[in-house]
């Protein structure tokens, strides 16, 4: 089958009427498209799903009409227009009218409800068209490159806002009770960008940056929580202004909270749609990482107005290059308006998580052929966004930040209003560099994995190699080459030697003024590889973990981590090494560590956990007391989070009596005056309390989820309901995945949270196995396939074979190789289980013995 539409029509230009019935959860519609017919055709094809076709019209030149009838492909999601003549080559006016249904799949047109604080239900309806689901819409031609100019109105009940992605330029009344709203024509665009959302909406005062009003909209109630999306929005729309050298591509910016939604937000140009909790929050009472979503996610989707908007992907092969691209933009700008939150830093743990996929067998590279449609939505991984960011952050080292933003305008300047592919890219990063950049980044973009780069000394130098880093695989890929730009700092005679080099070949000899006491490899951090250091190397590094950089501390541990799940490090000499952090004081050092215990803890027998945790307080206790539990004034922001963390990680992973006691008494504080308890220690105190707690505290915090105030306080107290232990409450929260008491955007991701804990994994994998059906059918695709991830949790030999069992007979498809990948990642805990299950014991037994 092709998956792409005959190019035999195209279309410049729509003119779009819909009329939402928020009451039967339809719509009808009308559209005229000016298309150009190239070549001469009785059948016209586009895209159109879940749609009627009504009547089918086609106005010619001298205003000829020919009247045509359409027949619908529901599994293709075409339809295909139908015409007793055929129709000239020119330019020609489509007219059709058709109805379609507000879905609750939060995909195409789809409904939202939310209760308000008198408890009295509202709907409101909202888009989500990206990727292949503007076609649940409006008939159209649903693909990036057919680029044309919208024109929209909204007929909508009198009392309600119609917000669409451009400004208001009139409305008119339009039989009883309602009005018709329209909207002014957008910018030339693709389909996946429109944006319709109708409901009893409310906006803040417009910010001007520049000549844009910027606006936030929420349900009535919430526009206090809308300050802080402001703040970093106006910030971002002006840092990317500059840095593009282009004037925003919109008339207006309007970011709107819809109360259901899939993905956390998504790009229409100038109706940008959040899910709540990545846009409304309290400033005075959000933590540091719940401050930094709303900050990220903001700056993401502003950096996409101009990359990805203005610019688009020919094909969605090129997606990577779209949500590569904003989301390191997104870390540029956040770093720019909060240097002090050290957000490079911080892009360590994301960096991680993708090396996590990318050293799987069933990887991909980063640029995919994608044909069809489910395999598009796929897309959307740790790999496209998070190791493209990684790529591109590479790039710009190597280039110099100044070289990669001129580049980058070159890009936008040359193919605005249209379509580019990645080596459109790559040419104007090179002419506005003046020296080539394909040959050093096809390895990192069309090749799978990545380099494991080995060190040791040789004579007075050092040797470095480079082979393929594989979690399972063994001595396979030992040939594969990268070229890696490689920075190093040896520390020789008291000093630093400071070296940069390309390394191409196999291995490479570095020769030192003398012989390195310690030498750190990816100094700074950049670079999408991995490190092994010969052991020689590692001891010495570790006894000078002051020396180093936060992100290279973080890598140290992370890539330690990732030999010990390979094998090649044993987890005895991972854990020996995660106890010369006892003085560790950046959070996301801490994050690894912690992380990597709790995979330890995944794959321990239950008759061990005991010593587990008195590993995890032995190795938390000393930065945790010099925190203690009471914020300090002159701390920043970040320390605050990491008491939180510290506290959060030795109340439940640790299981230490003495924070879960005072975690209840601070709590008890909070009930008497919230702003007694610390932002950053609240969420890790309702986390402790449901580990160590009972039914008191589940009704608790139920009550307090369905009451919550702030988005964030919903998702924190929502989540404490898979933190509880005894079965009975568990599976009362299992079945609130599916009694309608949880919303089907967080339900899938409650559910993956049930998966990962070695508490409720076991009832939680039965449930799923009797509930996926349901699940499939309820739950937002995107989200539905995430919640499968919880599968990897499922270590032991016996789970791997049902799970496995499970998906073969039911034949599952996730689309790309999201499956293959969870399948792997189980493998490789499984493997790790089975290597280190003895050891691992003996280990725990001497590390953990009272000492006398
Ligand atoms: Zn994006």
């Amino acid at each position: 089958m092709d998956f792409r539409l005959p190019a035999t029509v195209v279309p410049a230009r729509y003119d779009i009427r819909l009329e939402p019935d928020l009451e039967t959860a339809t719509f009808a519609g009308e559209e005229t498209i000016a298309v150009s017919v190239k070549e001469s055709v009785t059948e016209i094809v586009l895209n159109a799903a879940e749609l009627a076709i009504l009547s089918v019209a086609i106005e010619g030149p001298g205003g000829v009409v020919v009247q045509g009838s359409a027949a619908l492909d529901e599994t293709n999601e075409r339809a295909r227009l139908l015409f007793p003549a055929p129709i000239a080559p020119g330019e020609w006016r489509l007219k059709l009218r058709f109805t379609g249904v507000l879905n609750d799949r939060l995909h195409g047109f789809y409904r939202s409800t939310y209760t308000d604080a008198a408890g009295v239900a509202h709907t409101l309806a909202a888009t989500q068209f990206e990727a292949t689901d503007a076609r649940r819409g409006f008939p159209c031609w649903d693909e990036p490159t057919l680029k044309a100019v919208f024109g929209v109105t909204l007929v909508v009940p009198e009392g309600l806002a119609a917000v669409s992605n451009t400004a208001v330029v009139g409305e008119t009344p339009a039989g009883p009770g309602k009005k018709a709203v329209a909207f002014a024509d957008t910018i030339r665009m693709s389909s996946y960008l429109v944006a319709f959302v109708v409901g009893e909406l409310v906006a803040t005062e417009p910010v001007m940056v520049g000549k844009t009003p910027l606006r936030v909209w929420c349900v009535p109630g919430k526009t206090r929580l809308a300050r802080f999306a402001l703040e970093i929005g106006a910030f971002s729309l002006d840092f990317f202004e500059r840095y593009y050298g282009l004037p925003y591509p919109g008339d207006k910016l309007d970011l709107l909270a819809i109360p259901d939604f899939a993905a956390g937000a998504m790009e229409n140009l100038g109706a940008v749609t959040f899910r709540e909790t990545a846009l409304l929050v309290d400033e005075t009472a959000a933590s540091h990482s719940e401050l930094e979503r709303v900050a990220d996610v903001v700056a993401h989707e502003l950096a996409h107005m101009w990359f990805g908007d203005l610019v688009t992907m020919t094909w969605w092969n090129g997606i990577w290059l779209n949500e590569a691209f904003a989301t390191f933009m997104e870390l540029l700008a956040v770093d720019a308006w909060k240097p002090e939150w050290k957000r490079w830093v911080t892009f360590g743990v994301s960096r991680a998580a993708a090396m996590t996929v990318d050293g799987l067998e069933s990887t991909r590279p980063i640029e995919f052929e994608v044909l069809a449609p489910r395999d598009c939505e796929a897309m959307f991984d740790l790999l496209t966004y998070e190791k493209g960011a990684s790529v591109l952050r590479m790039l710009e080292q190597h280039l110099g930040p100044e070289g990669f933003r001129n580049g980058v305008r070159l890009y936008l300047d040359r193919h605005r209003f249209a379509n580019a592919e990645t080596t459109d890219l790559w040419k104007a990063l090179g002419d506005a560099a003046h020296q080539p950049i394909p040959e050093v980044m096809d390895g990192w973009i069309f090749k799978p994995g990545y380099p494991l780069v080995s060190v040791e000394p040789e004579g007075r130098g050092l040797k470095i190699s480079q082979r393929r880093f594989r979690y399972l695989g063994g001595e396979e890929g030992a040939e594969e080459r990268w070229r890696i730009p490689i920075t190093l700092r040896a520390s020789v005679k008291r000093g630093f030697v400071h070296k940069q080099l390309l390394l191409e070949a196999g291995e490479v000899l570095v020769p030192l003024p003398a012989s390195a006491d310690w030498v750190v490899v990816n100094a700074g951090g950049h670079g999408f590889y991995r490190v092994r250091y010969a052991p020689p190397l590692l001891k010495k590094m570790s006894g000078a973990l002051a020396k180093l950089e936060p992100i290279e501390r973080f890598n140290l541990l992370s890539d330690g981590f990732a030999l010990a799940q390979s094998g090649m490090l044993t987890a005895a000499d991972y854990l020996d090494l995660t106890a010369r952090f006892a003085g560790e004081t950046d959070r996301n050092v801490w994050t690894v560590l912690t992380g990597s215990l709790a995979y330890v803890n995944r794959a321990m027998a239950a008759e061990h956990r005991p010593q587990l945790e008195a590993l995890v307080r032995q190795r938390l206790e000393t930065a945790a007391e010099r925190l203690g539990w009471e914020p300090q004034p002159d701390e920043t922001e970040l320390e605050r989070q990491l008491r939180g963390d510290l506290l959060r990680a030795l109340g439940t992973l640790g299981n230490d009596p003495a924070t879960q006691g005072r975690a209840r008494e601070v709590y008890a504080r909070y009930r008497d005056d919230e702003s007694a308890v610390d932002p950053n220690v609240l969420p890790g105190v309702i986390a402790i309390l449901a580990a160590s707690g009972g039914e008191a505290e589940y009704a608790e915090f139920l009550g307090r989820f369905k009451s919550a105030r702030t988005p964030q306080e919903e998702q924190r107290y929502l989540y404490a309901l898979a933190g509880f232990r005894q079965p009975e409450l568990l599976s009362q929260t299992l079945d609130r995945t599916l009694n309608g008491e949880v919303r089907s955007q967080d339900a899938p991701f409650l559910i993956r949270a049930l998966l990962t804990s070695v508490y409720s994994r076991e009832p939680a994998w039965e449930f799923v196995k009797a509930n996926w059906e349901e699940m499939a059918r309820r739950y937002p695709g995107s989200a539905y396939r995430r919640m499968w991830e919880g599968i990897t949790a499922l270590v032991s030999p016996a789970w791997e074979q049902d799970v496995q069992g499970f998906f073969t007979a039911r034949r599952i498809d996730l689309g790309g190789k999201t499956l293959e990948q969870y399948l792997e990642q189980l493998r490789v805990a499984v493997r790790f289980q089975e290597r280190e299950t003895a050891p691992l014991a003996a280990y725990l037994a001497q590390a953990t013995k009272p000492k006398r």
